[in-house]
């Protein structure tokens, strides 16, 4: 069978792999049915993602149909759709037996740290996959998985009704999230540079818009808010100065939560963070909550028809890739198909 190699940063190649065994008593195989393309499998692609090591097999966007399960799996059988958790964890390391699996220390997350979807069949514990809406395209259905990760952002965010929110960055993942925070009741303040993308948030559920290219955030959120500022923020943006902007938007006893994943430093003062008494709290992929996102789609509560605007055929995501790096202002996302 034919897989998508990261060989090394800016090296795509297809390569022929064997065929993966059924091997744990509780293994599933999966015929690939589609993946999605990630910011973050093009920073593996180009040796940005400082968490990747090559060669590696990417993709952690996937879907696929059960073709064989072990005996004794109950979970799914030969048949279903389903979208597989790339999230990998030990069990029993300290995050692991307190719920936080996510940020195990032992992670091992499928396209980054071990091998992923980008190849015709994979073997998974049947734990790992999830039902798939039925009337979801295989293509729109890989948008699942980046649900997940805003499921986890709101979760850390603790929402609450009398919230108001400050969601920085209305791109792909900021506009998931605000997919997923509108329905915490929670006010939704949205920043961002680009117009369209403001006014899109807005038809989305989105309270308030700041285009901070030519408003001053803080003062404009304070405008908002009768002077407080927002009550918790999310950022979605992940620039250097994200976090300094946040601490100056977010009023006292603020929460904010941190998404962004360069190692550059961001400057910032303690003070904001010790007068304010903020917390700050990052969120990193997601622990299991894929049937959250699977039962928000199901109770219509969540739309993925028409979330991918391009896709390829498998064996094309050179040419995949290469569009991606064109940053077409048309692309929202790309999923590549299997045959
Ligand atoms: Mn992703
Ligand atoms: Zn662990």
């Amino acid at each position: 069978m034919k897989g998508i190699m990261i060989e090394k940063p800016n090296v795509l190649k297809i390569v022929d792999l064997p065929m993966p065994e059924l091997s744990e008593t509780n293994d599933v195989l999966v015929k690939i049915r589609s993946t999605g393309i990630c910011g973050s499998d093009v920073g593996i692609y180009h040796g940005t993602n400082a968490a990747a090591t090559y060669p590696r097999i990417i993709g952690h966007e996937v879907v696929g149909i059960v073709e064989k399960v072990m005996p004794g799996v109950t979970r799914v059988k030969p048949g279903d759709r389903v979208i597989i958790d790339e999230v990998t964890s030990c069990g029993h390391c300290w995050p692991c037996l307190h719920g936080r699996g996510n940020v195990c220390d032992n992670l091992r997350v499928r396209g980054v740290h071990i091998d992923g979807g980008y190849r015709e069949y994979v073997t998974v514990p049947a734990a790992d996959c999830y039902l798939v809406p039925e009337d979801l395209s295989d293509a729109d259905a890989v948008m699942i998985e980046p649900m997940t990760i805003a499921v986890q952002s709101c979760s850390r965010a603790r929402l609450q009704p009398d919230d108001t929110l400050l969601l920085l960055g209305c791109g792909a993942l900021g506009s998931s999230i605000l997919k997923v925070a509108r329905h915490s009741g929670a006010r939704i303040i949205v920043a961002d540079v680009v117009d369209e993308k403001l006014q899109e948030a807005l038809q989305n559920g989105a309270d308030a818009a700041v285009n901070t290219r030519r408003e001053d955030l803080t003062e404009a959120v304070r405008a908002l808010t009768d002077g407080h500022g927002s009550t918790v923020s999310i950022d979605a943006a992940g620039l250097p100065d994200s976090l300094m902007s946040l601490l100056q938007a977010t009023g006292n006893a603020g929460r904010i939560v941190t998404m962004g994943f360069s190692n550059n430093p961001s400057p910032v003062t303690q003070f904001l963070i010790t007068a304010k008494e903020m917390d700050i709290m990052g969120s990193r992929l997601h622990y299991r909550h894929f049937q959250d996102a699977i039962d928000m789609i199901n109770a219509g509560k969540l739309s993925l028809e028409g979330s991918v605007s391009h896709t390829f055929p498998f064996l094309k995501a050179q040419e995949a890739f290469d569009f991606m790096d064109s940053r077409d202002p048309s692309i929202r996302k790309i999923a590549l198909l299997y045959d």
